[in-house]
């Protein structure tokens, strides 16, 4: 008898993860026949987990907090994304039953700001807030969109200037503390701080989103964020969550799996629909 294929997302809490939905909607879009489960996977446990994982024949995982940094440690080969990120969201079984390793993070996040509402990155000025995962994980797909420069400021501000370092050869890069953004402004700010999750928002100077600029919070939950909320009463064109780069990066993984694109704009629409 063949087993239908297994996929799953570990991570540490997961009891309210959509991605069992996600994935589900995606593969009745597309005919395939696939079971995705989310699985209480912490840390120390994360190891035994994945191996077992593949052992018992899943075709592919994706990695969720506390996991990502992990995922990049087991995978045997990963894609120069992944590779610059540091992190990585997506195992995928190859032929030669090696683990590829992938970032799906940033493309979800470019294609959702980029495709879905149509905000050209090229040749605009962007601001990234937070320089934790997330932000290292963005970096290199909003880069390949060719934008003017980016400014990457945090609380602690030395992590900003070290992660600009590390993307220096990409283009025009600088890190700062938030203090140091007064008299600046940006077409996009990007908030990939983790303030949301604790309904807190960082000090952000008066004039910092440019007119006709957008904002865009990585964080979503069932209320529009602290940081949403900033870009609406700041004149922001758009000012969006990131429910939209969960679907767009799910569904990249998607992609990487099963070789299909799902339409994403009716789940997208479903999960919004649901809060
Ligand atoms: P990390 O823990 O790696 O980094 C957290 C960052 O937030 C750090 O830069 C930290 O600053 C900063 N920070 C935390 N609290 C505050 C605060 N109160 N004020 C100002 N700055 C603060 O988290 P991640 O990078 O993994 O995640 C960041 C966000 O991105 C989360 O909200 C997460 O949910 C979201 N995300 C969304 C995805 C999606 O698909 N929509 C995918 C991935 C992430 P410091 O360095 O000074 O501590």
């Amino acid at each position: 008898m063949t087993q239908i294929d297994q996929y799953a997302v570990f991570g540490s809490p997961i009891k309210h993860s959509k991605s069992p939905t996600i994935h589900r909607i995606f593969a009745e879009q597309t005919g395939q026949e696939l079971v995705y489960t989310a699985q209480e996977v912490t840390a120390d446990r994360f190891e035994s987990a994945v191996t077992e994982f593949f052992r018992l024949g899943g075709k592919g995982l994706n990695c969720t907090l506390p996991l990502k940094e992990l995922a990049w440690q087991f995978a045997d080969r990963k894609t120069e994304r992944a590779e610059s990120a540091k992190a990585v969201n997506t195992l995928a079984l190859q032929r030669d039953g090696s683990i590829l390793g992938d970032n799906t993070d940033g493309i979800g996040l470019v294609t959702d700001l980029v495709v879905n509402h149509k905000f050209t990155l090229n040749g605009k000025k962007l601001l990234i807030l937070g320089a934790g995962g997330a932000s290292r994980g963005i970096l290199s797909p909003l880069f390949e969109q060719q934008p003017a420069c980016i400014v990457i400021a945090n609380r602690t501000a030395s992590k900003a200037v070290n992660l600009a370092g590390e993307f220096a050869s990409r283009g025009d890069v600088n890190g700062c503390g938030f203090d140091e953004l007064a008299g600046l402004s940006f077409d996009a700010i990007l908030n990939a701080t983790s303030a949301s999750l604790s309904n807190d928002l960082p000090p952000l100077p008066e004039g910092l989103l440019a007119s006709n600029g957008v904002c865009y919070d990585l964080a979503y939950g069932s209320e529009p964020t602290a940081f949403v909320r900033w870009g609406i009463s700041h004149g922001a064109v758009s000012s969006l969550d990131g429910l939209g780069m969960l679907v767009e990066q799910a569904a990249e993984a998607f992609f990487i799996w099963r070789g299909v694109r799902p339409d994403t704009a009716p789940v997208i629409k479903l999960l919004n629909g649901e809060r």
